[in-house]
């Protein structure tokens, strides 16, 4: 199947071939058809299957059709994050750049009023996270009543965030005849209450299931102390010489810390959270796709959506508690056909998460241990764990069973890898 096939029009085919893309993606050759027939659409895929394209290449083309050249925007894309909007509304203006339409993105954090002379100049194509856009409803800034196209973009990450008031909301601001267009990466109950109140007679489409992207990327855990993880992980990236990687830590005080510490062992890395200001985050997150930083360490949150082209590293600094996160995570690496590396960094007490996150998986995710690195370090870290926490959580006998079986623990280095010295334990009494 060629983009070709799909009815496009040749200014947009232009467009998509300036990016370099030949060939259409599972989602974008059945959505683009179905789109510019008018359907409603429920899209079940996830980042990096190619879905924005898929909605905004027939939205693009269905709205140049159409020509009106009202000031009121008449498609509405809603997402849940900051960082997703932006990126919706960069390819919005990738795509229709041999286009007139207009398109402007509105979030929270930054300032109000630019995104005000925008609306009032006029928009076809707005791009907004909802509270940002209900401020603008409630104080009269935009006129909701021309949207012929509402597109709920990652509709479960915004249930997730709880933003389903707030998407009620914006419902009752738009006309009841539209285009309706839903993209989830899982479809909980929550999701199916959602789509059967929003689409009308929908073409279903789904593609890659959830964990397809988790399969084309390499993964290792490495059991390493807690105390020893940044050592272990500044070790990582300059024995392997790593280009550039996304750490993902669990809170955003962990991140600070180990962005500072990295900064401190001659790596440049930069944090990105709930916590930064907006610009310190898009300045981060150019920074580090520009090359000049290399490591960027998030949460998950912050992280959400995140269209890093040629991301070779993933690490787990920290394993999410919830296994789905964890597919997420290595989702951003490995994309469109390049290798990727996912790397979980696990203590003691997190081995109790890689159960889930393997039967999600279904497979069970190499253990290999770095040389000086081994248990014994981790068995003391644990100790100062258990005390620093307070707390009973996490055993003293600490130990990463696993990667001990078989007689192919410590000690053996028959296997190095290209990041350094290390041994990869027996798999097969797991
Ligand atoms: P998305 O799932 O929309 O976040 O897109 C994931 C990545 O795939 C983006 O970096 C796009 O630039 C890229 N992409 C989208 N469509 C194609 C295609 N047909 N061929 C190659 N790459 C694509």
């Amino acid at each position: 199947m060629l983009f070709e096939e799909l009815g496009l029009m040749p200014r947009l085919l232009r467009a998509v071939a300036d990016q370099g893309y030949s060939i259409p993606t599972p989602i974008q050759a059945q959505a683009i058809p179905a789109i510019l027939d008018g359907r409603d659409v429920m899209g079940g895929a996830q980042t990096g299957t190619g879905k924005t394209a898929a909605f905004a290449l027939p939205v693009l083309q269905i709205l140049n059709r159409a020509g009106n050249r009202s000031r009121r925007p008449r498609c509405l894309v809603m997402a849940p994050t900051r960082e997703l909007a932006a990126q919706v509304g960069d390819f919005m203006a990738t795509y229709g750049k041999n286009l007139t339409l207009r398109s402007t993105v509105v979030f929270g954090g930054v300032g109000i009023n630019p995104q005000i002379d925008k609306l009032r100049r006029g928009v076809d194509i707005l791009v907004a996270t909802p509270g940002r856009l209900l401020d603008h409803a409630g104080q009269g800034t935009v006129d909701l009543s021309g949207i012929e196209i509402l597109i709920l973009d990652e509709a479960d990450r915004m249930l997730d965030m709880g933003f389903i008031h707030d998407i009620k909301r914006v419902l009752k601001l738009l006309p009841n005849k539209r285009q309706n267009l839903l993209f989830s990466a899982t479809y909980s109950d929550e999701i199916k209450r959602l789509a059967d109140k929003l689409l009308n007679n929908p073409t279903m489409i789904e593609v890659a299931r959830r964990n397809t992207a988790a399969e084309k990327v390499d993964q290792v855990v490495h059991p390493v102390g807690l105390k020893a993880k940044r050592v272990l992980l500044a070790q990582l990236i300059k024995d392997g010489d790593w280009e550039r990687a996304l750490v993902f830590t669990r809170t955003k005080h962990g991140a600070n810390r180990l962005a500072t510490y990295l900064e401190k062992s001659g790596i440049v890395a930069a944090a990105i959270h709930g916590n930064k200001s907006q610009t310190a985050r898009t300045r981060a997150l150019s920074e580090f796709k520009a090359g000049k930083v290399r490591i960027l360490v998030a949460t998950d949150i912050a992280a959400r959506g995140l269209d890093i082209d040629k991301l070779p590293h993933v690490v787990n600094f920290d394993l999410p508690n919830v296994a789905e996160d964890y597919v997420h995570r290595i989702g951003r690496t490995g994309r469109a056909g390049r290798s990727g590396m996912a790397v979980s960094l696990v203590s003691a007490d997190e081995q109790k998460l890689l159960r889930p996150i393997e039967r999600l998986l279904g497979r069970q995710i190499p253990v290999e241990i770095i040389d000086g690195f081994e248990q014994n370090q981790a068995d003391k870290d644990e100790e100062t764990f258990v005390d620093f926490r307070r707390s009973g959580r996490g055993s003293k006998s600490g130990g990463f069973s696993r990667s001990r079986s078989g007689g192919a623990g410590r000690g053996s280095s028959d296997k190095s890898r290209s990041q350094g010295s290390a041994h990869r334990s027996s798999q097969t009494s797991r």
